[in-house]
């Protein structure tokens, strides 16, 4: 059911990314008190970002208020005061207060406190242990099929093509042409390699029977699907950046045969 009635579902990753973020920021922000600044180190903001994770993964799919309670403990936690500590995020026993008590007293615990309350109030929406993986693996493949938004393809519904052709590759693999390729043009893509592979014996037969090359006319006949020594400095010599098309057409088409 769509409208008012729709409930959103908060990521996983992105809820821990902004708790990290402004952690960060304050971190650096030489207008926050030195002793907050000195306490506040990397190691303890990666703790707490992975304790939140442990949390949200642990209570999945459990009660919100279940949640919430080891969310609000994990500032005390983090400053090494485990008395209300659960078993799946600690396993310390003993509590070292004299470092609650300076992260208490420079302000740094309240401002931690400040910037998991809007992970507290978001505990409904994390619930569910979601995250927007999936989403943006998909959204990757699509902007390599609307080649990163740098032509109009919304004429001639090109763009939804790709978006559902994006949704063939994601559910599919690499591999994911195979099949509409052969029920669209009744042959696998591999039909054309195939006919032109050629056998250590067949090397050999061909080579007999060609003998004299040009006044031999398996000789023209053999050469026409093949690329020759001939030409083939010129192909491995193209710069990637120059279109291929005219040689292409000169290779098939030549204008002296
Ligand atoms: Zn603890």
């Amino acid at each position: 059911m769509y409208g008012r009635d729709v409930q959103k579902i908060e990521c996983k990753n992105h809820v821990v990314k902004n708790i990290g973020k402004p952690l960060y920021n304050k971190k650096k922000n030489s207008s926050i008190h030195k002793d907050i600044r000195k306490n506040l180190t990397g190691t303890k903001i990666k703790e707490i970002l992975a304790v939140v994770q442990k949390c949200i993964i642990f209570n999945a799919c459990g009660d919100v208020e279940t949640l919430k309670t080891p969310l609000k403990n994990v500032p005390n936690h983090v400053f090494e005061k485990h008395s209300n500590c659960q078993i799946y995020y600690c396993s310390n026993v003993s509590d070292a207060l004299e470092d609650f008590a300076i992260a208490e007293a420079c302000g740094l615990l309240q401002l931690v406190n400040g910037v998991l309350d809007n992970v507290i109030r978001k505990s409904h929406k994390l619930i569910d242990n979601e995250t927007t993986n999936r989403a943006e693996m998909y959204m990757e493949i699509l902007s390599r099929f609307n080649v990163g938004k740098r032509q109009n393809l919304v004429q001639r519904v090109s763009f939804e093509t790709r978006a559902y052709l994006s949704g063939l590759r994601y559910n599919d693999g690499p591999a994911w042409h195979g099949s509409p390729w052969k029920s669209i043009v009744g042959y696998s893509p591999e039909y054309y390699l195939k006919k032109i592979f050629v056998t250590l014996e067949q090397i050999e037969t061909i080579s007999k029977n060609t003998v004299r090359q040009f006044n031999n006319p398996l000789y023209e006949e053999e050469r026409k699907n093949r690329l020759t020594a001939s030409n083939f400095g010129i192909v491995i010599k193209r710069k990637s950046k120059t279109l291929c098309h005219n040689l292409v057409k000169n290779l098939l088409y030549p204008k002296y045969i």
